[in-house]
């Protein structure tokens, strides 16, 4: 049954707990002393990012979930998605079945087992160009990719959900994450994100980076972006979970509030790093707007969070040395 009142021990199921955000919460729920189950079809998850003290189900999120859920939970963290925004452009099939028919099931699933809670992984993505900065969760909602306009199907379809059903729903809307978690961090197979492209030079994996435009109406030229750090983004979904009201579906926007341009990312990486980097200008990604900076007020006032990790250098200081670790582990 819905509930306000949230037990301080939860039992949980954990949707793309073997991902880079999935992995760094479940292992923040653990350290809380919640107890968790992961749920991981490992199409993009790694099985050995799959926290200690976490149980494991590989499989699909709607379908096994849906199954685990009748065993009584008192919550969902939905983080399961399908998220790279050129390939939601040209496969969109692969993203409203893997990202809305899929979330749209785990509801059903949820509701008829009377699983309380969730938690889900909303973006950025959902606001599009913005009209002003830094973004509010009042402004106006029209993503420009299919990525996006998945994310906000499925926040739609949660509104109405705790509506009707009255499901405790949290969504939170990521600006850049970035950082590492000990042994948890990104590590994708196709990576597209610019903090872990330009780590791979420093690895000397990769010759250069490229700086995706310099002509935007920036300081520097170069697009300005909100880089939060993974575990602060974790942090927000443990308050989330102890915040949600049944019925209700609150919206939090969750980054740093500052933005650093592709140039300053690209220094800081240079000074965690201690390797000269090499930078080339190539032409604008198709779709990219030039500033996207969150304002997080709302999470701070509502939830009680506060960012800790908000220096850059820091926050790449923590990639290099889960990317190092990595590479130790794992030589060429
Ligand atoms: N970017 C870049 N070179 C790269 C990858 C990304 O200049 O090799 C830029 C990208 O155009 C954007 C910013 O870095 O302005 C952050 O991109 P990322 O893909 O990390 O995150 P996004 O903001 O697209 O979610």
């Amino acid at each position: 049954m819905p509930t306000d009142t949230a037990p301080s021990r939860m039992k949980l199921v954990v949707t793309g707990g073997a991902g880079y955000v999935g992995s760094v919460c479940t292992a923040r729920l653990i350290e809380a002393g919640h107890e968790v189950t992961v749920v991981d079809d490992l199409s993009t998850g790694h099985a050995d990012a799959v926290p200690e003290g976490a149980r494991f189900v590989e499989g699909d999120a709607a379908e096994v979930a849906g199954t685990l859920l009748g065993q009584g939970f008192d919550g969902v963290l939905h983080f399961a998605a399908k998220s790279l925004v050129g390939e939601s452009m040209h496969d969109p099939g692969l993203y409203w079945h893997g990202n809305v028919v899929t979330s749209l099931r785990l509801l059903d699933a949820m509701r008829t087992h009377g699983t309380p809670r969730l938690v889900f992984s909303s973006t950025a993505a959902t606001y599009g160009e913005p009209e002003t900065s830094p973004i509010t969760e009042t402004a106006p909602t029209r993503p420009t990719n299919t990525y996006g306009a998945t994310k906000l199907a499925i926040d739609h379809a949660i509104t109405s959900y705790a509506r009707a059903h009255g499901l405790a729903a949290v969504s939170l809307r990521y600006f850049n994450v970035a950082g590492a978690y000990g042994r948890y961090g990104e590590r994708h197979t196709t990576e597209t994100h610019l903090i872990p492209l330009v780590l791979q030079v420093a690895t000397g994996d990769r010759a250069q980076v490229q700086i995706f435009g310099d002509d935007y109406p920036t300081d520097d030229g170069t697009a300005v972006r909100d880089y939060i750090h993974v575990t602060d983004l974790a942090d927000a979904h443990l308050l989330a979970l102890e915040h949600a009201r049944s019925g209700e579906h609150d919206i939090y926007n969750l980054g740093n509030g500052t933005g650093f341009s592709v140039r300053q990312v690209i220094e800081a990486c240079r000074e965690a790093t201690g390797h000269p980097i090499p930078a080339v200008v190539a032409p604008r990604r198709a779709g990219d707007p030039a500033v996207l900076v969150a304002s997080s007020e709302r999470a701070r006032t509502a939830l009680g969070w506060k960012p800790e990790r908000t220096d850059l250098v820091g926050i790449v200081a923590d990639a290099w040395q889960f990317t190092q670790d990595r590479k130790d582990a794992n030589p060429a």
